[in-house]
């Protein structure tokens, strides 16, 4: 399996401008994470909100940049890519919102919306363009009768698909998809995650999936983060990770999933607090004031992230 992706100590660090504070406090929204991507796979984030899943993809795309730490893509640094060369390098790597309102121009037609991305990367002779943006529509669920109107005479789950067709028009190589499908209706956001499964079969693609909806998660990814104010604490593969949690915050998360085997009982396991801040996290290993298992020294040491099976790797002074 070839490697698409690797992430090395990436921190994403930014000055909260609290105007009236003298002192800028630092909010550590990301804050040393490593991992890589392979070609083919999906490889899905997750956490609660605010622990660093969104800003995460966002700096792989350089909407952010970084403060610390290195995003190497198909073998290259891209923080060493100048301005053009990054312009270039986003046609390969594109994002999806979990608002498409986000992305979709509300003044234009789905055909300009479509077009526009095929002439800003000169993609295709201009009188073969509105063959290729039918050629979507199609893959995606809609037609070539869609084409002239507005994005806001579609309903929410196929704005999602005209999203998704506005990414994949560009045969990029990754697509990062920030919670997808989290504000469609339930009986839509399956649809949205077979259409996904289904160009990734198709074109190939390599998704980064964020979400917080363990259930999506299980059912779309390969191998599985879960990130925990701006760490990474596990990963595994997916059906390792649901049968197998390690970390006590997955196994919390996990805990709270429906079980889908009647035989298997699990006992929730409830979480109390919030998740702390950003600007402030606790020491040691950030859990710790939420942790059922928390020991002396969790509240020193930070754990690293160390793999204790193939592929399943855990932060946590439990298994050392
Ligand atoms: Fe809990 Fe300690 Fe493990 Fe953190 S390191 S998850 S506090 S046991
Ligand atoms: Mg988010």
């Amino acid at each position: 399996s070839e490697l698409l992706l690797e992430v090395r100590d990436l921190k994403q660090h930014y000055k909260l401008d609290q105007g009236w504070l003298k002192e800028k406090k630092v909010v550590k929204a990301v804050d040393g994470i490593n991992f890589e991507v392979i070609k083919g796979e999906t490889f899905s984030i997750v956490g609660e909100s605010g622990c660093g899943k969104s800003t995460t993809g966002r700096t792989i795309l350089r909407l952010n940049e970084a403060t610390d730490g290195e995003i190497i893509f198909n073998g290259q640094n891209i923080g060493e890519l100048s301005y053009e060369e990054m312009r270039k390098l986003r046609r390969r790597m594109q994002m999806i919102f979990q608002d498409p309102y986000a992305s979709l121009n509300p003044k234009k037609t789905i055909r300009q919306i479509l077009l526009e991305p095929l002439r800003v990367h000169n993609m295709y002779k201009p009188a073969e363009r509105l063959e290729k943006v039918i050629e979507i529509l199609e893959i995606v669920g809609l037609s070539e009768y869609h084409i002239d109107r507005y994005p806001h005479e579609f309903s929410g789950g196929q704005r999602q698909r005209i999203g998704i067709a506005k990414a994949a028009i560009l045969h990029p190589e990754l697509i990062i998809a920030d919670e997808p499908v989290s504000a469609l209706d339930v009986s839509i956001q399956s649809q949205v995650i077979n259409l996904l499964l289904k160009l990734q079969r198709e074109l190939g693609l390599t998704y980064i999936f964020i979400s917080h909806d363990l259930g999506v998660v299980r059912h779309i990814s390969d191998r599985v983060a879960v990130m925990y104010l701006g760490r990474i604490v596990e990963i595994a593969p997916t059906e390792e990770l649901y049968y197998n949690p390690m970390h006590p915050y997955t196994k919390a998360l996990m805990s709270a999933v429906p079980i889908d085997h009647p035989d298997e009982k699990k006992e929730r396991i409830i979480l109390t607090g919030d998740v702390p801040n950003a600007v402030n996290p606790p020491s040691g290993c950030a859990f710790h004031p939420r942790c059922p298992a928390a020991m002396d020294i969790c509240k020193k040491v930070r754990p690293v992230v160390e793999e204790y099976q193939s592929g399943h790797a855990v932060a946590c002074h439990l298994y050392e």
